[in-house]
Order: C-alpha cells, then structure tokens, then sequence
C-alpha cells in the first residue's frame, strides 16, 4: 500500500527573504517527483507567515497558484495550496487571518521555535519554555491547552510533528482530534510519539497522516520513516488518513 497523497512538501516560496535556501524545489518539480513515485496529490505547504526565517509572503501567493495550475496540467497530479502557520500564543493564536484562510485549500499548523511570538508575553510565557526544551507539569499543561483552543479556533486539517519541541497530552490533543477533524502527523523526519502515545491516539478513534515535509523535491513521498514507525507500532491502515485513499479536506472546494 502506498499513500495517496504527501500532504506536506516545502518548494522555494519557503525561503522568504533569506539567502540560504530552505527548501529547494519548485512547484512543478515536486510535482514530477510526486508523479514519479505514484502518488495521485500533494499540497504544497510553506512556512507560515510569522516564521522569522522562512516565512512565505503574502505576495507570492498569485503566482503560486498560477504555477500550481500549470503543473496540475503538465503532471496530472492534484495539488492544494497549503500553509504551515504556526502557532504564536498559548492561547492557542494561529498565524493565519480569516482571509488567509480563504486564500488556502489545506491547513497545517505546528509548533516552530523561529515563529514571531504574538506578543512578548507569549514569547516568555509560551517560546521560551519551549526553546529551553522545559517538560514540567505546567508546560504540558499550557501546550496541551494552546492546541486544543487552536483546533477551536482555526479548521485545521493537520498537526505537523506533534510534540516536537512542544510536549504535549496526547490524550487530550487526539480527543480533540476527534472531535473537531483534525489529523495527526506522522512527519518524515521527526516523531514524538511513545509507544503509549499511539495506543492513546487509536483508542481516541483519531486519524494520523503520513507525510513527508520534503524539503527537496526528490524527498516528496519519501516516507519510509513513518511507514517504519506505523508497522512498529502497529499502526494499521485503517488509522491513516492518506494511506491507499484520498483524505477529507475542510478548507479545499473542488
Ligand atoms: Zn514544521
Ligand atoms: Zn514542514
């Protein structure tokens, strides 16, 4: 069984105004490279808005959708304007306004140490736990709580690398999960989940995702990682959103 779509790739629109390129690939290559591997979708999700380094621009957002148009055309593959947004508080703030919601077919929201904080206070009170890498009670308390506001707030289709630099509850984020239709990532390069974490997840009747966050176009779909840690820890098809069928989007119209 292979995944119907990688529901996570970074292309050029990344790298902002930064010199080093954060990620390498264009709109089209990630296609051809997606087409290659026999999958049927992507979603081309940058960095959110507020990432100090990163971030996309608002004003590349036309052209993107042109290029997106022209390789659905030349590759036959699918492909869904994404974001990454990050989230910016621990009141669960999300860097996205109502019209960018609009203006996306498929949300993803993580946790990123290098997101602009929503004010000073959120970056003492909710960052910088997080950057040290604290685990006290408090700090799951707080993230665990940020999420679930932000799976309130915003119809987010994805969690990127849950609990990566942001521990969190698992049994409640994945209730919530449930509840409001978001999936949890199974992310090509960094897992947090314990054993107990999954079992915790399955038994609240969440859905994972398997991608890759390809930061080059020849990594869209590499995602024997995940498949690794689904078979490990028994993880069945059934559990996996993208796995042999196409997932239910909340924002994507067609
Ligand atoms: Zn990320
Ligand atoms: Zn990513």
């Amino acid at each position: 069984m292979v995944i119907y779509g990688d529901y996570h790739t970074h292309t050029i629109y990344s790298s902002g105004k930064h010199k080093r390129k954060h990620a390498t690939g264009s709109i089209l290559e990630n296609a051809l490279f997606a087409k290659q591997k026999g999958l049927k979708e992507i979603a081309i999700t940058e960095h959110g808005f507020s990432h100090k380094l990163y971030g996309l621009q608002r004003k590349n957002l036309e052209q993107m959708r042109k290029e997106i148009n022209e390789a659905k055309l030349k590759t036959g593959i699918n492909i869904l304007l994404g974001i990454e947004a990050n989230i910016i508080s621990s009141e669960g703030d999300v860097d996205l306004t109502l019209n960018d919601i609009k203006n996306f077919d498929f949300i993803i929201v993580g946790f990123h140490c290098f997101a602009k904080s929503k004010s000073l206070k959120e970056y003492f009170k909710f960052f910088l736990p997080n950057i040290l890498g604290f685990k006290r009670k408090k700090d799951y308390k707080r993230n665990t709580l940020a999420l679930l506001k932000a799976m309130d707030k915003y119809p987010i289709d994805v969690i990127s690398h849950p609990g990566v630099k942001m521990p969190i509850d698992f049994a409640e984020v994945a209730q919530q999960a449930k509840k409001t239709n978001t999936m949890l990532e199974i992310n090509g390069k960094r897992i947090a989940y314990k054993e107990n974490d999954v079992i915790t997840i399955k038994n609240a009747g969440a859905k994972f995702i398997i991608s890759s966050d390809a930061h080059s176009a020849n990594r869209v779909g590499e995602v024997r990682k995940p498949i690794n840690f689904a078979i490990k820890n028994n993880i069945s098809n059934n559990d996996i959103a993208n796995m042999g069928k196409r997932i239910n989007y909340k924002n994507y119209k067609n």
